[in-house]
């Protein structure tokens, strides 16, 4: 057996049998630390994992709280809403709706700020509602709603402690076991690189709004249902539990637990809340006067945290009960995923025609023309500065030229997001290798095939989605095994040497299954035998009908290698045509000599 299960599993069994041995009042505090991790799961997700950092978790639990509550107690519902009135299961329902459709609303406000903007405007939000829910006279202003009825389940009525704990506990664990499934999957892999990665995720066809959007409603749906359970354990409702500081309280919870892990969310709620709870009964005796004094313990415990374990207590833990998850299989019966029709060798894909680009007084490419061919290696070389990697820019959508055009297969290439254009077959490597450093090869380049897939969140967290993810693995595995990087399928990117991660940036982009292949610098930082080989991968993938464009520095890498030649400097082409012919131009000559 894994012992991942079975470590699950045993935590499960203790889960069952603890309100049998425990005392009433640790039932509630452990009623109340499933409470938390709920909130904090979401944060996990949306802030350890997703880099989106929220003060206002507790505002969506106090919706959560307050639909239920409005709904369960009003007598006389208006008739387009008077059906949910008849169950807490209902109100959990309407609930969820209206949590999402509230975060949908604020998330498109918000979720666009960057930078400390973002943790800013969930504060700004987070302040609102609550101040919504003291103000409003039908939610019983600063004295909130009482009289909300206990949730009855299969008939038995949850209105004790230890019944509601296991309804408490069952969400939890559904919570943990659908986010973990989450994170292991094709929109998982997009949520991850959310935190670093946006401009690859980009290129290789992942919607990070999109993506953005989903772990911020996700996160608001489980803080709703915390708060649908919170008002029918507490069967009243008042605005002090979803204020600011309560929101920070839950980003603390997550921060301390492990931000980047499941567990961390419950290690995190956990802690905070048995401490709490400890240090609010022993401070004011030991100092021999009442007062918060917990909450400034909590702030030396979180600059502690900070500064000794970024990563929180959740990968501190780990390390004492090794426990690991396996690894990721390749099943080599998945079927596999179909290609694309590559066009017929000698067809124009890719076709530059009078681009300038200027910044400013800046000309840094003038009125450039080039094209592409299927089955062909063009280079576009130059001294520093001639210009290539904005003219890279133009011919990839990533910049629009002042002046001109690129068409790609036909069809303009500006104004089209890199989405869009990584769709249509056109997939880039970067200058600047661009990779998820904690991430297995395996993943990162099963992110190149993002778009190769369709099963979403609910698929995924479900574990509906596996015959798709095991042919984008496949697919993942067979483009590591095609570049040579098959014995590190599974080791972290980041400790593979540079060569290896500009390596690993080819096979990403072919798991896309283009027709072009752009590669800003591809032989930078590689040695000899490591260019050798990828030589011999570029010649074998023109050979299939590949048509590929290389920007580079090393004259003597491409000379062997390629069709053609462009040559720039200053911004302008100063020779094209045959390696052989080039290299003997006066004008290139001249170019690198005086360059160097
Ligand atoms: P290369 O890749 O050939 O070394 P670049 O395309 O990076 O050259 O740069 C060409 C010229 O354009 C340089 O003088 C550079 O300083 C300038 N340049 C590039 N990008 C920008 C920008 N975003 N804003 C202003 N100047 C730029
Ligand atoms: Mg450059």
């Amino acid at each position: 057996m894994r012992t991942d299960r079975l470590v699950q599993g045993l935590f499960v069994a203790l889960l069952l049998v603890l309100p049998a041995v425990l005392a009433p009042f640790y039932v509630t505090l452990l009623n109340y630390i499933g409470l938390y991790a709920l909130v904090a799961l979401g944060l996990v997700l949306l802030t350890g994992v997703g880099g989106l950092t929220s003060f206002g978790q507790a505002a969506f639990v106090g919706l959560g709280a307050y639909t239920t509550a409005v709904l369960s107690t009003t007598p006389e519902l208006p008739g387009w809403i008077a059906w949910a009135g008849a169950s807490p299961w209902l109100t959990l329902l309407v609930g969820l709706v209206f949590t999402a459709t509230v975060a949908v609303v604020v998330g498109s406000l918000t979720l666009k700020l960057s930078g400390h903007f973002l943790p800013l405007g969930t504060i700004a939000w987070g302040i609102s509602l609550y101040f919504l829910f003291g103000t409003l006279e039908s939610l019983g202003g600063h004295t909130g709603i009482t009289g909300i009825s206990p949730i009855t389940l299969f008939g038995v009525v949850l209105d004790a402690g230890e019944k509601i704990y296991y309804l408490i506990w069952a969400f939890v664990m559904v919570a943990v076991f659908t986010t973990q499934n989450l994170l292991d999957s094709r929109e998982g892999r997009a949520i991850r690189a959310l935190k670093g990665g946006m401009v690859m995720a980009e290129a290789m066809g992942v919607d990070t709004s999109r993506s953005r959007m989903i772990i911020f409603v996700i996160a608001a749906l489980h803080a709703c249902a915390s708060g649908w359970l919170y008002a029918h354990m507490q069967r009243f409702v008042n605005p002090t539990p979803f204020g600011l500081h309560i929101g920070i309280e839950y980003l603390f919870m997550a921060v301390i637990g492990g931000a980047g892990h499941v567990w961390g969310a419950l290690v995190g709620a956990g802690l905070i809340t048995v401490l709490k709870q400890w240090l609010q009964d022993i401070l004011p005796r030991l100092l021999g006067s009442a007062g918060n004094f917990e909450a400034i313990v909590f702030g030396v415990m979180m600059v502690l945290v900070l500064q000794r374990a970024r990563e929180g207590l959740w990968p501190v833990l780990k390390k004492l009960v090794p426990v690991k998850a396996p690894q990721k299989t390749i099943d080599p019966a998945a079927d596999t995923l179909p290609r694309r029709d590559l066009p017929t060798a000698g067809e124009v894909i890719l076709e530059a025609r009078n681009v300038t680009r200027k910044f400013g007084g800046l000309v840094a490419n003038n009125d450039m023309n080039l094209t592409v061919k299927a089955g062909e290696i063009l280079a576009l070389i130059g001294p520093n500065g001639a210009g290539k990697s904005t003219m890279f820019n133009q011919l990839s959508g990533v910049d629009t030229p002042t002046s001109g055009e690129v068409l790609f297969l036909g069809k303009p290439v500006a104004g089209r997001d890199s989405r869009e254009i990584a769709r249509m077959g056109m997939s880039r490597t970067f200058q600047h290798v661009r990779l998820l450093p904690t991430m297995t090869v395996l993943e990162n380049v099963a992110i190149g095939a993002h778009l190769r897939g369709g099963k979403g969140v609910f698929h995924a967290a479900w574990r509906q989605d596996r015959a798709e993810e095991a042919r984008l693995l496949k697919e993942a595995a067979r483009q590591i095994e095609r570049v040579g990087l098959g014995s590190h399928m599974y080791e972290e990117a980041g400790s593979l040497a540079l060569g290896q991660q500009r390596i690993l940036e080819i096979a990403r982009a072919l798991c896309s299954d283009p027709c072009l292949l752009l590669l800003d610098e591809p032989a930078a930082g590689l040695r000899l035998k490591e260019k050798e080989a990828l030589g011999d991968l570029l010649r074998k993938l023109r050979a299939e009908g590949m048509a590929i464009l290389i920007v580079e520095h090393d004259m003597d890498f491409v000379m062997g290698l390629v069709d053609r030649v462009v040559v720039m400097e200053f911004g302008q082409k100063i020779a094209e045509g045959l390696p052989d012919e080039v290299q003997r131009d006066p004008a290139v000559l001249e170019a690198y000599l005086g360059g160097v």
